[in-house]
């Protein structure tokens, strides 16, 4: 069953929204040649606490760390260790926190130092799917809507389309239903109603969209070793459609000041 929320729910998910994008931001500003995944864990960790929030990530089916950072062939659910990252990785960074008992989830995937114009491309053009894959969150569309919608733009660059791992509904647990596959076909799978909250992720291979998963029995890799990015917010559908909950106060500012311009033009 899909839970809708009620108003005074949604203004709690804005509130853990607005949290974990800060704590992201944060994290984005300290991604560098020489940095550790440890050091970014401990960073976010604290970062969360100091706000009174939850590492969500810490204990869940026994996960470690208060973020999955997956570095370069990594797609998801990476340990964090003290290696250094070094000029040309890249790394996605995926972290929730749990606050006033609701949940906001959210990942990007960064470069480190000088990446190649095939890495750029990739980190790119996931954020351009999750951004059609939001744009398809209006009220009497349906889940299957968002998923070809990624698809249909993943594909135009040949990417691998990671199916082994999906987005999600989102509320006071951080996987609620339903599933939200990143390939689908248009008008299928469940309606879409005001209230519903999402994470979307899409997650995009250089190559094959297969995975395999490491010995740590997380760390999920892609099977021919070749990158992947990720990126996901945390979104809700009003009646006017999504309104994205994983954004900074400084974001959600830019946001207004863009569409404010777009009506006045
Ligand atoms: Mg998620």
């Amino acid at each position: 069953m899909i839970i809708a929320k009620s108003q005074k729910d949604l203004d709690r998910m804005r509130e853990v929204g607005e949290l974990i994008a800060e704590v992201r931001e944060a994290l984005r500003g300290m991604v560098g040649i020489g940095v550790s995944t440890l050091e970014l864990n401990r960073a976010a960790e604290k970062m969360i606490r100091e706000r009174g929030a939850i590492p969500t990530f810490i204990g869940y089916h026994g996960f470690p760390f208060a973020i999955c950072a997956s570095v370069n062939e990594q797609i998801v659910h990476g340990f964090s260790n003290e290696t250094p990252l070094k000029d040309g990785d890249i790394i996605s960074l995926d972290m929730a926190a749990t606050y006033n008992g609701f949940v906001g989830d959210t990942a990007f995937t960064a470069p480190v130092g000088e990446i190649t114009d095939e890495l750029k491309q990739l980190i790119r053009v996931t954020e351009e799917c999750l951004e059609l894959g939001i744009a398809q969150c209006h009220p009497n569309k349906r889940v299957g809507d968002i998923g070809w919608a990624v698809q249909q733009h993943a594909e135009k660059y040949g990417y691998g389309i990671v199916r082994d791992y999906t987005g999600h509904g989102i509320g006071r647990a951080m996987h609620e239903a339903p599933q939200i596959a990143n390939y689908g076909r248009p008008g299928t799978r469940e309606k879409i109603r005001a209230g519903y909250c999402f994470a979307i992720e899409p997650m995009l291979n250089l190559g094959t969209h297969e995975t395999r998963t490491l010995a740590d029995k997380w760390t999920v890799v892609t099977r021919d070793g070749k990158p992947s990015a990720h990126a996901e917010h945390t979104i809700a559908v009003t009646a006017d459609g999504p309104e994205i909950l994983t954004l900074t106060k400084e974001q959600k500012a830019a946001l207004k000041k863009t569409e404010n311009e777009t009506v006045a033009a």
